[in-house]
């Protein structure tokens, strides 16, 4: 079994924040995963898209000593396994299995979650959910999962509205799996008051809603105020929620 990795480190969750099936502030062992069919705006990981141009991947020799090692692409399991072993603080909330896009590779992506339950951690799935097939084949072996809905502004792909509806329908496989599952939404100051009533329409009664400012912050405070207040009256006040990207003002990975 082989993976095309981008990265394995362990880190804190800096998104999610307080809403239920976030693990935001919690500590985690990062699989970041090559590959991503894509192609967002505001992409943080865009060296890692193109998974044939990932011919190495690194992982860190100790937490937070910031140095890495390198090995080849692909990588076999066993060595991702031990890689995540020898990474464990004891303290680890769960695995988040990240990207690019985690479920382009479900055969591995679901050997490695198997193997990682029968160790005793938990998984926690980072996803665009615009493959709600692929989702399917892993959802029972998901604890938590972090489901993108791309907004219009992120220019992810052609055919944007077909896109959410992916996204909610993977939302509602892992949510009927069991797995604690929230969307998350990245927003930015060309944000439509409607796409958010949509997306709240969309999400009622099925997942809770976190906002997520795009980095560097653009939006005024105002209007970031507005998207949540519109999602919460149609969602419920108590399921909305900002997230921001936490780590990168602790500076870490
Ligand atoms: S889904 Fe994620 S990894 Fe893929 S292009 Fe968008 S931001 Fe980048």
């Amino acid at each position: 079994m082989k993976l095309i990795m981008a990265e394995v480190f362990n880190s804190w969750q800096g998104e999610g924040g307080s809403i239920e099936g976030s693990a935001f502030g919690r500590r985690q062992i990062f699989v970041r995963f090559a590959g991503c069919d894509l192609n967002c705006k505001w992409c943080d990981s865009r060296e890692f898209i193109d998974a044939s141009q990932v011919s190495h991947w690194r992982y860190e020799v100790r937490p937070f000593t910031g140095k890495f090692e390198y090995k080849p692409n692909p990588a076999s399991l066993d060595e991702v396994v031990d890689t995540i072993l020898h990474l464990d603080t004891g303290d680890i909330h769960s695995i988040s299995y990240t990207g690019g896009e985690p479920t382009l590779q479900i055969k591995p992506l679901n050997a490695l979650m198997e193997r990682m339950k029968e160790l005793g951690f938990s998984n926690f799935l980072e996803t665009h959910g615009g493959l709600p097939e692929l989702v399917k084949e892993i959802a029972s072996l998901v604890d938590y999962a972090s489901v993108d809905i791309k907004d219009e502004t992120t220019k992810a792909t052609e055919n944007w509205r077909e896109l959410v509806l992916r996204e909610v329908e993977s939302i509602r496989i892992l949510r009927e799996a069991g797995a604690k599952t929230y969307a998350k939404l990245v927003v930015t100051s060309e944000t439509k008051i409607e796409n958010i009533r949509w997306y709240a329409e969309l999400l009622r009664d099925l997942a809770p809603l976190v906002i997520q400012p795009k980095e560097p912050v653009d939006i005024p405070q105002t209007r970031l105020m507005e998207l949540y207040h519109e999602a919460a009256i149609v969602m419920g006040r108590k399921n909305v929620g900002l997230s921001f990207q936490v780590h990168k003002y602790l500076n870490v990975l």
